[in-house]
């Protein structure tokens, strides 16, 4: 089990989550995507295959809106 490195007292469980960041002045939002969430502070960990789906689409989002929120599948 992988302890959290934030409260350093949670489990990390998996589970679902958003990431919310912003590129260029532009606000992304990520939703549903597969993630360890600590269960005790609620910080969530992406796997490096999510990372790089949340990087994609980030790209692709901004070239269409200011504000875009996205869904993976
Ligand atoms: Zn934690």
């Amino acid at each position: 089990m992988m302890k959290c490195v934030i409260c350093k007292t949670g489990d990390c469980l998996p589970g679902n989550s958003h990431f919310v960041h912003v590129v260029q002045e532009k606000l992304v939002v990520v939703k549903n995507l597969p993630a360890n969430v600590c269960n005790n502070c609620g910080e969530a960990y992406f796997d490096t295959d999510t990372v790089n789906l949340i990087q994609l689409n980030t790209s692709e989002a901004l070239k269409l809106n200011e504000k875009v929120e996205m869904f993976s599948v």
